[in-house]
């Protein structure tokens, strides 16, 4: 008999990253000091201490993580990758339903499908660095197919759906309150606003679209998937959200819908269902077990109780309503539901909403202002925000069975951090180490699907810095067509002392 000590009957694998401090995630959330997991065919075949893989595994490559923390990629549930180049053009001074009417509507009749691809890239690129290894898009590109391209070439996962499911864009109620301060029906008043010409304009058009991203779902290993898309904010009837609900159910895939974001359009919906908007959704059969909504900031005591009933997952983009003082942390109920049981997920939204794609960023200000607003250092901890970027992102994206955690079987997609930055030293508790101090600093090697996309900070498939002169000449060029020209920020501070009071809320 051959002892495992002469390789011969060494089982192969094509990576082992060897010496990582494993913060699993697994089913008792072990935390493995010296561990190791060997990997084959993209996915994870063992993990546990690196002496007893490195006697059963033999690998064709090895990656030595030299004891810094390695965990499951993050996974991005809320965020459209195509408004990246035009990241940080809105000013603060400027209200939502202008930035929506003036610049987003006007950026989707401007854009071209190479921008697009350019635009996922830069948001993909940015993903990689940060530790996000999944990300699930709105609905919101206008070529799919450029936004898998950009996906494929950055090696990251991508769940896309179809562009603008969407059947009353008029009904698109986002921004009213803020116009007309405190007006509680004037959120459902039809708005005319720039009809986005790529884009569905009635129930039929909508409909030969839906599901066209589904046919990714053929290949079990495809990178590239496709889920089902509804916009929400009122410009979907329920005619067909319930077209999408049943293609969502058909296919086993989530539907995600942008849902309760600001006071606005939760206003607007409520007015037009008669009453709490996730009441009624539940009653009609669409709130269920594959339906991840995008933030979820407004709900009452009622839509918590149908919410947890249902199963379904929220997706919470603190940065996102913080960004544009919509109340996530002062009403949301995230926090609580989540303590409750409750499938609460995180999203960075858009890059003029979050600006930047990194769920660490998200996890953080998750767990740290839900104890400022309980004034509770124990409401939320730093274990709650690695369970909400991990497993709660795979089960909002519907794909639990393969990513979230370290654990044999699943996907081999691994963040390894690096102990060589300041952030990280002294070396004392692993979790907090990274989740109080270094966040996404100190991310230094991704692989996702057993590929190892980036390494030691760089990307080993592709010339970064080309890539990125490249997206700086195509956003100056979609600025330029669009007529946007950049300005600063409008700061007048005795204006803004005498409007100290909350419009809403
Ligand atoms: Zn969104």
């Amino acid at each position: 008999m051959t002892s495992p000590l002469d390789g011969g009957n060494l089982t192969a694998a094509d990576l082992i990253v060897r010496h990582g401090y494993l913060i699993t995630m697994d089913d008792e959330r072990r935390h493995i000091e010296d561990g190791a997991i060997a990997i084959a065919r993209g996915r994870i075949l063992a993990l546990g201490p690196d002496a007893e893989i490195c006697a059963r595994f033999s690998g064709a490559r090895e990656i030595d993580a030299e004891s810094a923390p390695v965990h499951p990629g993050f996974i991005e549930c809320h965020m459209h990758a195509s408004f990246q180049l035009y990241r940080g053009v809105l000013p603060d001074h400027m209200a939502e339903a202008d930035a929506f009417d003036s610049v987003e509507a006007h950026f989707y009749n401007h854009v071209t499908d190479e921008d697009e691809y350019l635009a996922v890239l830069l948001s993909s690129l940015e993903m990689v660095r940060n530790g996000t290894t999944c990300f699930l898009e709105a609905g919101t590109i206008l070529s799919p197919e450029n936004a898998a391209r950009a996906a494929a070439l950055v090696g990251i996962r991508a769940i896309l759906g179809d562009p603008f499911i969407w059947d009353q864009p008029q009904g698109f109620a986002q921004g009213k309150l803020e116009e007309k301060q405190a007006c509680t029906t004037c959120a459902s008043h039809a708005r005319i606003h720039e009809k986005l010409k790529r884009a569905p304009q009635t129930r039929e058009e909508a409909l030969a679209t839906l599901g066209r991203e589904l046919r990714r779902n053929a290949d079990p290993d495809a990178l590239v998937t496709g889920h089902i898309a509804v916009l929400g904010l009122g410009t979907a009837s329920e005619d067909l959200m319930m077209a999408a609900k049943a293609a969502a159910d058909a296919a086993g895939v989530v539907l995600n819908i942008h849902q309760s974001y600001s006071p606005a359009d939760t206003a607007a919906d409520r007015q037009r269902f008669g009453t709490d908007p996730l009441l009624h959704l539940a009653r009609i059969g669409f709130l269920d077990r594959n339906v991840t909504m995008g933030h979820g900031n407004h709900l009452t005591d009622a839509e918590c109780d149908v919410f947890l009933d249902s199963g379904a997952s929220i997706a919470w983009a603190p940065a996102a309503s913080m960004m544009w003082g919509h109340g996530s942390m002062t009403h949301g109920r995230h926090a609580e539901l989540y303590l409750r049981g409750g499938n609460i997920a995180l999203g960075s939204d858009s890059s003029n909403w979050s600006n930047d794609f990194d769920l660490w960023r998200q996890a953080s200000l998750a767990v740290l202002t839900a104890r400022e607003v309980a004034q509770d250092r124990t409401r939320l901890v730093a274990e709650d925000g690695f369970e909400m970027a991990t497993l709660n992102g795979a089960r909002a994206v519907g794909m639990e069975s393969r990513i979230g955690s370290l654990a044999a079987g699943k996907c081999a997609d691994i963040v390894i951090h690096t102990l060589g930055r300041p952030e990280m030293q002294p070396v004392t508790d692993r979790v907090r180490g990274l989740f109080y101090s270094s966040r996404s600093k100190s991310v230094h090697t991704v692989i996702i699907n057993g590929r190892v996309v980036l390494e030691a900070g760089q990307f080993p498939a592709f010339n970064e810095r080309e890539l990125l002169r490249e997206i700086g000449r195509a956003s100056a060029g979609l600025l330029k067509r669009m007529g946007v020209t950049v300005e600063a920020n409008r700061i007048n501070r005795t204006a803004r002392a005498r409007h100290r009071t909350r419009p809403h809320g």
